[in-house]
């Protein structure tokens, strides 16, 4: 798809030119494990980025590292134009602000495999917190917007139900809704449907979809190849901490280069 490709032209002032994330030879250890090892990326304004690889290969540790939840070991990194960190063999060069990282973290929106909705609030409560406690919006107007949300989700008739009268796909959708209640300039999903019923797991991608065609910027770990194909304009194949493969998804699906993307597709395909 490249029809929201259009937002990320630059503007007449070429701000828009920045890419939203820039990872620049990024490594990550945990001690003496290294799990992400010379990263480079870019992810650009208005583009669906999918990450794809076995378990273990560092996908949900880079999200991390781009949500402020991990700090890179080496390499630059920067989000939307600001650098959040810069180390060179473990040595720190620059980090962000803590109070810089926390503002910037209420922009980026983050869906997990489990729906960590909060038990005891309805749909519309869980969609309302955020913007509430964290943003100083009114109820009044957080409870419009939440409605607004729920709706785009197609929940519309579900606002007053608990999460544990929805099905699991429902309950994602409104962690969608609850994500985007926070207008996120970028969305990070980490493997959003593996927890799913497989009948369940078109809604959310639907979603996904509809959500990417109105110019989200947003990387996507997955093992839905049909989403990559068909949504995303980027595929990276990671594996072992390392980039393997990126390219057009179309290409790279019907024409792997290396034998361990190869290796990866038929036992995902
Ligand atoms: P993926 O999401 O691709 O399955 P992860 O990023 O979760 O991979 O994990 C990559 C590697 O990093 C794994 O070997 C995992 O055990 C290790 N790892 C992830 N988080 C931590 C942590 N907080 N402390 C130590 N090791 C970790
Ligand atoms: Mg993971």
């Amino acid at each position: 798809m490249t029809d929201h490709a259009t937002s990320a032209e630059p503007t007449a002032t070429g701000a828009d030119a920045t890419p939203m994330v820039l990872a620049e030879s990024v490594s990550k250890s945990f001690g003496s494990n290294e799990v992400l090892k010379d990263i480079s990326l870019e992810v650009k304004r208005g583009e669906v980025l999918c990450l794809v690889g076995p378990s273990g290969s560092g996908k949900s540790t880079f999200l991390r590292c781009i949500n402020h939840l991990e700090r890179v070991s080496s390499g630059r990194l920067s989000v939307d134009g600001q650098l959040v960190g810069y180390r060179d063999g473990g040595e720190k060069i620059y980090e962000m602000h803590p109070k810089d990282a926390a503002k910037q973290r209420r922009d980026i929106g983050m869906v997990f495999q489990r729906f960590n909705l909060f038990p005891h609030m309805t749909a519309l409560e869980n969609v309302m917190e955020a913007p509430v406690q964290v943003k100083g919006v009114s109820k009044a107007q957080a409870k419009a917007r939440a409605h607004e949300l729920l709706a785009r989700v197609g929940l519309a008739e579900r606002a007053d139900y608990y999460p544990a009268h929805l099905s699991g796909g429902q309950q994602q959708r409104v962690a969608i809704a609850r994500a985007l209640a926070m207008d996120p300039k970028l969305m990070l999903f980490d493997e959003p449907t593996s927890a799913l019923d497989p009948e369940l797991v078109g809604e959310v991608l639907d979603v996904m979809k509809n959500l990417a065609a109105s110019g989200m910027t947003m990387i996507v770990v997955t093992h839905e190849m049909g989403f990559a194909r068909e949504v995303a304009d980027t595929l990276v194949f990671m594996d072992g901490g390392v980039v393997v493969e990126t390219g057009d998804p179309r290409e790279v699906l019907a024409n792997p280069q290396r034998e361990r993307t190869r290796a990866f597709l038929s036992k995902v395909l």
